[in-house]
């Protein structure tokens, strides 16, 4: 039980923060929440920030709540302030400009932040990254005029920033340390299917290379691969990955290991400090062991499972993972995770880009993803969870529906009435 004299405090103001202070009042928590973000504008989300935002297509910033919706709630909300440590001994967050804020619960959601380019002349002006709002208009504005510019790296967010480009008219090339787009998560078949998207689209995409340096007076005028090319252009964006935000944490004594590691319930190695989103390294229990998922879906569902289990609860967050993209004319959903398979079945037509992908081990589907195919991500889902052999024919099969390989099997030797 929690009483009205506590003080949760919720550190990240993204969007698991936004949805776990949401959830702390709609459960009936009535003491101080204070929710405090290092970003000047209010919760929001960044899917949007590589697409219709990035386009100048969305109507309004993709905020979470509205305006009121804090103060409505009692929800203090800390805008520009940056939590510069956590003294877990006391208690106590440490602000910049020396001050202290006490709490009774402490919940992580800080994120993540983009992997830097090392090299020389990454100081240049116009080589960009994109993780904020204020990222996102910088570049929206750059795209606007149908200018020349480098992706380096082809994952999530550069294959999205080379798509909206060139729905902006923008001439792209795109660098790739691998041999294809997004195939460190979906291997070489689904990549392959991303490259041709690409191409046909007029991307230039250079495979297995990376930058060396980058040149210019002042801001940058060339991309030098490390194969030697030179490459001219008017701006870079680069999307190498991103790193959990760990760093207020160094001193407060947190098991960090690739994020914050937390167990089942979301819950720290020190108890009154919980974490979710981007910079939670959770276990798993369907996986049997941890887990750091940078998307969407995670953010929206830990941050409600890290409240409910800071109100008393033992919750564990249990979902399979889910991510969405979007990239011209093209969506996607893939749920599972996937780091080695035997083989990935296709189900649809593949050419047309409007098909569902399997991966496959030991015949049972590990990940799913459809492709301009809807409706179909919670079947993926219960296949995953099913662990049930399956046979390759039938999952290409689209006379066969999902819902039916699902259905418990009859007994052999039983006939149907
Ligand atoms: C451009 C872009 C496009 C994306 N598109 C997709 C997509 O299509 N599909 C998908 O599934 N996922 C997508 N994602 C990923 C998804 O947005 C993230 O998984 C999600 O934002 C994670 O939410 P979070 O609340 O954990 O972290 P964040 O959204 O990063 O929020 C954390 C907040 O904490 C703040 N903070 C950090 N440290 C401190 C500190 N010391 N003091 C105060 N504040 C601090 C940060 O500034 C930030 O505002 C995209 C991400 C980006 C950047």
């Amino acid at each position: 039980m929690t009483s009205s004299h506590e003080t949760f405090v919720i550190v990240g103001a993204g969007l698991a923060g936004a949805k776990a202070a949401e959830t702390l009042r709609e459960q009936g928590f009535e003491g101080r929440l204070v929710l405090i973000g290092d970003e000047p504008e209010r919760p929001y989300e960044r899917p949007p920030l590589s697409k219709d935002y990035l386009r100048g297509e969305a109507p309004a910033k993709p905020y979470v709540h509205d305006r009121s919706y804090y103060d409505d709630n009692s929800i203090e909300l800390w805008c520009s302030t940056r939590v510069a440590g956590v003294d877990a001994g006391h208690h106590e967050l440490l602000l910049e400009g020396d001050r202290r804020l006490g709490y009774d619960l402490l919940l992580v959601a800080t994120g993540a932040e983009p992997r830097r380019l090392d090299v020389p002349g990454a100081e240049l002006e116009g080589i960009h990254y994109l993780r904020t709002l204020a990222d996102s208009e910088r570049i929206g504005g750059l795209i606007a005029g149908g200018q020349r510019l480098v992706v380096v790296g082809s994952g999530w967010i550069g294959a999205e920033i080379a798509a909206s480009a060139r729905q902006k008219g923008c001439e792209v090339t795109m660098i790739e340390r691998g041999s294809l787009p997004l195939e460190r998560v979906l291997g070489p078949e689904v990549g392959q299917v991303y490259l041709d998207l690409h191409r046909a689209h007029g991307v230039e995409f250079l495979p297995q290379t990376t930058v060396e340096r980058f040149e210019g007076e002042g801001s940058v005028k060339r991309v030098i691969t490390r194969d030697g090319a030179s490459i001219e252009t008017e701006f870079v964006v680069v999307g190498v990955g991103v790193a959990p935000r760990t760093g207020l944490l160094e001193r407060a004594g947190l098991r960090i290991d690739n994020g914050v590691v937390v167990d089942e319930q979301l819950k720290t190695s020190i108890p009154s400090v919980f974490a979710a989103g981007d910079v939670a390294n959770a276990r798993h229990p369907f996986y049997g062991r941890h887990l750091r998922v940078e998307h969407w879906d995670s953010a929206l569902h830990q941050g409600p499972v890290a409240a409910r289990n800071m109100l008393g609860r033992a919750e564990a967050y249990d979902r399979i993972p889910y991510f969405f993209s979007d990239q011209y004319e093209t969506g996607m959903e893939y749920s599972g995770h996937a780091t080695e398979w035997d083989e990935v079945v296709f189900r649809g037509d593949v050419a047309a880009r409007e098909f569902i992908a399997f991966w496959l081990k030991d015949e049972r589907v590990v990940a799913g993803m459809n492709m301009n195919v809807w409706d179909v991500s919670d079947p993926i889902r219960e296949l995953i969870h099913s662990r049930r052999p399956l046979a390759p024919g039938k999952l290409a099969d689209p006379q066969s529906p999902l819902s039916e390989l699902l259905k418990p099997r009859r007994p052999a030797g039983t006939r149907g009435s």
